[in-house]
């Protein structure tokens, strides 16, 4: 699943300091790349591309790595001071997330050697500010990392931005299928598709439910079986109902192979529209999931796109990320927990322990009993993260919270359930959230934290609210523009 691409490294310098000094920058900016590829690899490749010295070399540059689907992005550094307005054409056609380096080769100062050359060959302190003062006038979004270049806090935001760059190009190619429509008089999953292109590139369309009911018809026993094996493989058996299960495995190979048909890797379902099918897809939405699939309830196409980028971002060292949904509150000792579910479609990947698949009756649509799993969430640091449409434009909301083992066994809940405490606690927590206009319907990921978020909505373009350990009530009103 996660798609491993290439990132430029690019060093800015001139003319002015005479040709003998592109040698050794470019031997160091080599020796460099080699210690960013042991942190980012095998998720990424970084590449020393080029020292750039002239406006030329700089504009054909950024229209290279526009152009090649494999770069992700661009790394800036200037190792010596490299005037900015050679670079305005160059990153005004730039398309794609920058990470501006600054940093310096040398760790220490060679205080007998150094001399006016050391000066201006060791200038990037000079040479970074003119370059940054160039991206904050043309409002160009960039990841700034700061520090030496070995330090291990700067190769930690190197590989950040590898894998937020890595979503962001899921997130400008991703196709999402709805099958059937919102759920019926719900404000917070609707949205403008149109707009949502336009922002986030994602391709929104519905098919009727009715496809997938056809789709159905054409799955073969050998599918099944494969289907039904890998069930056996991820989870415990906990029915005699095996029809059920194998509907569920009919429903998720039907469903693949739409998504695989038309090159989308997100989908949403509703209970509200299921014409043709026996159940609610359950087990078959939660083992997709697992798979990678973005996947949102009740037509959330928003969140279903999200879950799959935040996936994506995350692959190869995930511990999960699921469709979360805020249910019910448990108060005691003077704190607040809640407890998140769904009526079905939790993803397995948060489990604290093998799920196991049951079948209990469904209430809500009016189908057959359908097969889920059953599981808790498993504990740790995680954030609960919405994206809303507020009409003129997006806000992404992240909710930091420790995720913990729910205090007792619930023996009648049919379903998947994760509990957690809010930062800095439950009121001020859900408070901000209510003001900032957070949905009920998240993507809670134990892999990505705000800061990569942060890094995401920056590049994209979209408001940020991170409510956190010190988020201050007055401070949040204010940003929010309600007080
Ligand atoms: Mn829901």
């Amino acid at each position: 699943m996660m798609k491993r691409y290439r990132y430029w490294f690019v060093v800015g310098t001139q003319h002015l300091y005479g040709s003998d000094i592109f040698d050794i920058i470019e031997a160091r900016a080599k020796t460099m790349v080699e210690v960013f590829n042991q942190k980012v690899q095998p998720f990424a490749d970084i590449e020393f591309k080029a020292l750039l010295k002239t406006s030329d070399e700089i504009t054909a540059c950024f229209e290279a790595a526009n152009h090649d689907p494999e770069v992700a992005g661009v790394m800036t550094w200037m190792h010596t001071f490299s005037p900015s307005k050679m670079w305005i054409k160059g990153l005004a056609l730039m398309q794609k997330p920058i990470l501006h380096l600054h940093t310096q080769f040398n760790a220490k100062i060679p205080w007998d050697a150094i001399d006016m050359d050391f000066m201006n060959l060791n200038q990037s302190a000079h040479g970074d500010r003119e370059h940054a003062h160039l991206y904050t006038k043309m409002k160009k979004p960039r990841h700034v990392v700061s520090g030496h270049y070995e330090d291990p806090y700067v190769l930690e935001q190197i590989k950040r931005f590898t894998r937020v760059s890595a979503g962001i190009m899921e997130s400008r190619h991703l196709n999402v299928i709805r099958f059937g429509d919102n759920m019926r008089h719900v404000a917070v999953t609707e949205g403008d598709k149109v707009s949502a292109s336009i922002q986030f590139g994602w391709h929104v369309n519905t098919y009727p439910v009715g496809d997938l009911a056809d789709e159905l018809k054409k799955v073969t026993q050998n599918e099944l079986r494969e289907q039904l094996t890998k069930y056996d493989q991820r989870y415990h058996s906990n029915t005699d109902q095996e029809d059920a299960v194998i509907y569920q495995a009919k429903l998720q190979v039907g469903i693949r192979k739409l998504l695989d048909r038309h090159n989308a890797k997100a989908f949403t379902t509703t209970f509200e529209d299921l014409h043709g099918l026996k159940q609610l897809p359950g087990l078959a939405a939660q083992d997709l999931m697992f798979e990678g699939y973005g996947f949102g309830a009740e037509g959330d196409w928003k969140t279903a796109a999200l879950l799959r980028i935040i996936k994506l971002m995350t692959n190869g060292e995930a511990k999960g990320s699921s469709f979360m949904e805020d249910y019910t509150y448990h108060f005691e000792g003077g704190e607040g927990f809640v407890l998140g579910a769904h009526m079905l479609e939790v993803c397995p990947s948060i489990a604290s322990d093998t799920p196991r698949i049951e079948v209990h009756p469904l209430g809500i649509g009016g189908k057959e009993d359908p097969a889920r799993l059953i599981f808790e969430g498993r504990e740790g640091e995680a954030v609960q993260v919405s994206l809303i449409d507020l009409g003129d434009r997006y806000r992404l909301i992240v909710t930091d919270c420790e995720a913990i083992t729910p205090f007792e066994k619930m023996p009648k809940l049919p379903v998947a359930a994760a509990m957690w405490r809010l930062k800095p606690n439950f009121s001020v927590a859900t408070e901000a959230w209510l003001y900032a206009g957070g949905a009920h319907h998240t993507v809670m990921s134990y892999d990505v934290d705000a800061q990569m978020l942060e890094m995401f909505a920056q590049f994209m373009g979209i408001e940020f609210i991170h409510i956190h350990q010190h988020t201050n009530l007055s401070d949040l009103k204010r940003q929010l523009g309600q007080g």
